[in-house]
């Protein structure tokens, strides 16, 4: 077809800006649209050539691709560019460029077709703008798990991470630790790998870089990206900096543990001491009174400075369990029987709906301690006539251990915290119930080393359960 026409055509009509452009780079018409869009008239575009009106830095590239074409390389090219408009703004393009020929093939002019993409420009360089400014890292991959994009924080960590240099995919082991900062992360457990398979998480928390100075810690979230029909895209990570909060806690932990270690042994002495005082028939009996007043204190103290230390232990070198097929019906049993003289006093009902046996392969010392734990959490928040019941059953390889209570209950919005360390909530606090805050956080942490879960249901005024699940195989 010949080309002039294809000239023919309504251009007028066109949204698209459209222009005729003579070899040498004149402009020889214009449409109505590319006048709008430059502020200037065609009889004004037509008296020069288009480089006159382009931006100095994108000539080049313009003009490679215009000779290359009239070298009979290519036909037809894209290109980005920046033009000047009459008030002297820029004016972001996407040009379209086709090279018409004779009917004896000898080249004519060119037909190009100009898209305003100024808007969509400047979203972009905005978006560029606060994906840079960020005090976050960012990353995004690929549905092949190649990194698309990376702002230049996380180009930093990557080089803290990957001294040797990166592959620019996702999953690369390196200098990646877990949150204890001793675990080399494998492969299948990285932030970038998970992301890939797709995950999403937040608050995942890893150690990067092996030198103490420069070491870094992060929380990092994951979405998967997809795109409107719902196809998957690949994934987006967050990367937020939390050294200094990392630090800030193992000077804390350092000081309670270093406190803790200092508070025990004079405490184990003053108690050895109580000990032979409050049997001291010598003393008068309100002096011996007194002192058991003293003594439970003193005990207080001593379990409140063990689960520190207990606490501190986990944090520094994880919890080992020595696990033995156990009868967990039986530990139960005796714990409940620990517990009733206590709840006794205290006017509870203490019951128990416990099988003949129940093997299972734990660390028999650790479950001993949840259960007393719970146990002696359900006498103390529940009150005089409140009933307190523990269960035990198996089923599916699996045990399941259930201690309810009919006594204070827990309000909704303290439920997702109790297994926090620390944590207490307010009901317990306004009424000066005595704790710590520490039994749920320590219970927890021993049924995970256990592959199993604790989990909790209460209502405020009437009562909790806590249930405990655990592998019977280990
Ligand atoms: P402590 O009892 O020493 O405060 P725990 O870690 O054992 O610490 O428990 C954390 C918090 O959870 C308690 O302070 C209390 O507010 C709540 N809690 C635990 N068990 C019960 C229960 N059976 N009934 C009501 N509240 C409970």
């Amino acid at each position: 077809m010949e080309a002039p026409d294809l000239w023919q055509l309504p251009v007028q009509q066109s949204p698209l800006g459209m222009a005729k452009v003579g070899l040498d780079g004149r402009l020889l018409a214009v449409n109505r649209t590319f006048e709008e869009m430059l502020g200037r008239s065609a009889v004004e575009l037509t008296s020069g050539r288009f480089q006159d009106i382009t931006h100095p830095d994108d000539l080049h590239k313009d003009t490679t691709n215009f000779r290359r074409a009239l070298a009979g390389e290519i036909d037809s090219y894209r290109v980005r560019k920046r033009y000047f408009h009459a008030d002297g703004h820029i004016v972001w393009a996407d040009l379209s460029v086709t090279l018409m020929h004779r009917p004896d093939g000898s080249p004519q002019h060119f037909v190009t077709q100009i898209l305003d993409i100024t808007e969509q420009q400047v979203r972009e360089e905005q978006l560029e703008a606060i994906f840079e400014a960020v005090r976050v890292g960012l990353v995004l991959i690929g549905p092949d798990g190649k990194y698309v994009r990376m702002n230049r924080r996380h180009a930093e960590a990557l080089d803290v991470a990957h001294p040797d240099g990166h592959d620019g995919r996702a999953g690369l082991p390196g200098q990646i630790f877990a949150a204890d900062g001793r675990t080399v992360l494998k492969r299948e457990e990285l932030p970038t790998y998970l992301a890939m398979h797709g995950e999403e998480f937040d608050d995942l928390t890893t150690w990067v870089g092996t030198d103490e100075q420069n070491r870094r810690a992060f929380i990092t979230s994951a979405r998967t990206v997809r795109s409107p029909s719902g196809e998957r895209l690949g994934a987006a990570l967050a990367y937020h900096e939390i050294t200094e909060l990392m630090r800030a806690m193992k000077v804390k932990d350092d000081f309670v543990t270093s406190m803790s270690h200092e508070l025990r042994t004079p405490l184990t002495s003053v108690l050895g001491y109580l000990e032979i005082l409050v049997d001291n028939d010598e003393l008068p009996s309100s002096a011996r009174s007194q002192l058991q007043v003293v003594r439970r204190n003193a005990m207080r103290l001593q379990s409140l400075v063990s689960d520190l230390l207990e606490i501190a232990q986990f944090t520094e070198s994880g919890l080992t369990l020595e696990r033995a097929q156990v009868d967990v019906a039986r530990v139960a049993r005796e714990a409940a029987e620990a517990a009733r003289p206590h709840a006794g006093r205290a006017g509870v009902d203490l019951s128990s709906e416990l099988p003949e046996r129940v093997l299972a392969l734990v660390d028999e010392k650790r479950i001993r301690q949840v259960i007393d734990n719970l146990l002696s959490n359900a006498v103390k928040y529940s009150s005089c006539g409140d009933a307190v019941r523990i269960a035990l059953s198996n089923c599916d390889r699996e045990l399941h251990l259930e201690v309810s209570d009919t006594g204070m209950g827990i309000a909704a919005a303290d439920l997702p915290h109790v297994f926090d360390r620390f944590f207490r909530s307010s009901c317990a606090t306004v009424q000066h119930i005595p704790g710590t805050g520490l039994g749920l956080d320590i219970a927890g942490t021993i049924v995970d080393a256990h592959g199993g879960t604790i989990t909790v249901d209460s209502a405020l005024g009437e009562g909790s359960t806590f249930r405990m699940r655990l592998p019977l195989a280990g």
